[in-house]
C-alpha cells in the first residue's frame, strides 16, 4: 500500500494543489497528521478535501483553537489572529468537523500518526533529546508526526538515534529504506507553511510493502497564496513567511 503523508496544510490550498498534482497517481490512501487550518487564507477549500480524502487524520492546535477550545497560551498574535478569521469565515458544519477530530495517536496496519507526538499532541520533536525518551511509546514501527513544520526524522537503529535527512535545496526528494528491526518517527514536513528554511511545499510517500519513504519538495504558487492572505485581511507577517520558509 502507497500513502500519501501530509501535515501542517495550515489552509493553503495552492501548496496543498502542488502537493496532489506532484504525488497523482502514486497513493491509495491518505494520513494526516493535523493542523488542516490557521494561518492561511482558504480553511474551507482544505478542509473539503481532507473530510473527503484523510483516510486517517489527527488535530493539530490550530484545528483545536479553530474549532473553540480554549486557545494555546503559547500561541503568537499572528496566529491567534488567523485561528480567529479562520472561526469567523467558516460554516458551521466545518467547525463542527474540525471539533470532532481525534487528539491521536490514531493507529493503521503498522503505523501510528500523532500531531506533536506520540505521547502529547503539543511536543514539539526538534532534536534527538526530544526524541530519545519516546522508544517505549511507540506501538507501531513506524510513527507520522508534523507540529514543528520540520521535515525529517529518527530512527532508532543498533547503537541508537540516527536522523533522517530532507531534501536539500537542489533536491526534488530523499528516499529511505525502512528497516523492519527498526522504529521510526517520520514527519513530513509542512505543506502550508514549512519553517526548514525551504519554501517549497513538503510532503511524503509511504509504500508499506516496499519499506520506502519518500521525502519530498515541491514548489508552489507562493504569491497567490500570498496575495490570499492580504485580501483576507490576515497579518502581513503571515504572508512574507511563506517566502522564506520560516
Ligand atoms: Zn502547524
Amino acid at each position: 500500500m502507497r500513502r500519501l503523508i501530509v501535515s501542517d496544510i495550515h489552509s493553503n490550498f495552492e501548496a496543498l494543489t502542488a502537493v496532489l498534482e506532484d504525488a497523482s497517481g502514486e497513493y491509495k490512501e491518505v494520513v494526516c497528521c493535523g493542523d488542516v487550518v490557521g494561518y492561511n487564507a482558504n480553511p474551507a477549500e482544505v478542509i473539503a478535501w481532507a473530510r473527503n480524502h484523510a483516510d486517517y487524520i489527527v488535530r493539530g492546535n490550530h484545528d483545536r483553537a479553530c474549532a473553540g477550545f480554549v486557545e494555546d497560551e503559547d500561541m503568537n498574535a499572528y496566529a491567534i489572529a488567523a485561528n480567529l478569521w479562520t472561526q469567523s469565515v467558516l460554516p458551521a458544519a466545518d467547525l463542527a468537523w474540525l471539533r470532532d477530530l481525534p487528539a491521536g495517536p490514531v493507529f493503521g496496519d503498522g503505523f501510528q500518526v500523532a500531531h506533536g507526538s506520540p505521547i502529547d499532541e503539543d511536543d514539539y520533536l526538534l532534536s534527538s533529546i526530544d526524541v530519545e525518551p519516546l522508544e517505549y511509546a511507540l506501538m507501531r514501527p513506524i510513527c507520522f508526526v508534523g507540529h514543528t513544520h520540520h521535515q525529517g526524522g529518527w530512527s532508532w537503529q543498533r547503537g541508537g538515534l540516527v536522523p533522517v535527512s530532507r531534501p536539500v535545496a537542489a533536491e526534488k526528494e530523499r528516499v529511505l529504506d525502512l528497516d523492519p528491526d527498526y522504529l521510526y518517527i517520520i514527519n513530513p514536513g509542512s505543506v502550508g507553511q514549512p519553517r526548514d528554511r525551504d519554501a517549497r511545499a513538503a510532503y511524503a510517500i509511504w509504500d508499506s510493502e516496499e519499506r520506502l519513504l519518500y521525502l519530498r519538495r515541491v514548489k508552489y504558487d507562493v504569491r497567490e497564496a500570498q496575495s490570499r492572505i492580504l485580501e483576507a485581511g490576515l497579518p502581513e507577517l503571515l504572508a512574507e513567511r511563506l517566502a522564506f520558509g520560516r
